[in-house]
């Protein structure tokens, strides 16, 4: 499986990451990348950009580098309800748009707590993704997130930063996640979540983790640009791709 697509990448707008998106947008060329997804933290994060930020998107290439950029975010999940640290208005003018749990904006709850978080994230209809669901700091339950990705056309996203430093002791829920998103045929994505240029398209514990799990390519929209766009175009974004000629 090749993976052209990294749909979860962080510039020095986050604040705690280290490269320019035209550094980001170089490497990703240089390595083949077709697309990647500029997602970075909500305004909540502790030093991450102020929402102005993400309105002023719509100045940004579509492609840098002969690479589509991804106008996105990672929106942290404030509450129990799901609600995310963005208002829909500024939701809806992204074309990716990731939901995930992050300590510096939600204290840990129980299981239950967590899991009516990330489903209540889910089922707003402009999140494309939920971000790192193994990490175990935030335990849910596998089974009903699942379920609730398929009934939401939510993708789930197996994180390669998940492997290394960030939220360690994620690897067997993500081998739980994978296994049960196999079972049940959830759809998923694949990201380097990567704070400096050198780490996009990084993927090498998630390829190996399809590999010993048998994950089909079929699940994995990622590993397809153009079957990712058709999937985000048919959630309602208006991405265009592969028509336009590149800006920069
Ligand atoms: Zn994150
Ligand atoms: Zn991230």
């Amino acid at each position: 499986m090749k993976l052209l697509v990294d749909t979860h990448c962080h510039t020095l707008a986050s604040g705690h990451a280290y490269s320019t998106i035209k550094e980001m947008a170089d490497y990703a060329s240089q390595i083949g990348m077709k697309i990647i997804g500029m997602t970075d933290h909500g305004p909540s994060m502790p030093g991450g950009p102020h929402i102005y930020h993400f309105g002023n998107l719509r100045i940004m290439p579509e492609y840098i580098s002969g690479v589509r950029i991804l106008k996105g975010v990672e929106a942290n999940i404030m509450n129990f309800e799901g609600t995310l640290d963005m208002p829909d208005k500024f939701l809806s003018k992204l074309e990716l748009v990731i939901a995930g749990f992050h300590d510096g904006c939600l204290v840990p709850g129980s299981v239950e707590e967590n899991t009516s978080a990330i489903i209540g994230a889910m089922k707003n209809p402009l999140v494309d993704i939920i971000a790192h669901p193994g990490n175990p700091q935030f335990s849910i339950d596998i089974e009903k997130v699942v379920d609730c990705a398929i009934e939401t056309n939510t993708l789930i996203e197996i994180n390669n930063s998940s492997f290394g430093n960030a939220r360690r002791g994620s690897e067997d829920n993500c081998r739980l996640i994978a296994l049960e998103a196999k079972k049940k045929g959830a759809l998923l994505t694949t990201g380097s979540d990567s704070h400096i240029c050198f780490h996009v398209g990084k993927f090498d514990k998630v390829l190996q983790l399809f590999e010993d799990l048998g994950i089909d390519e079929e699940l994995v929209v990622s590993s397809n640009p153009q079957r990712l766009i058709d999937f985000l175009n048919k959630k309602g974004k208006k991405i265009n791709y592969g028509l336009s000629t590149p800006m920069v």
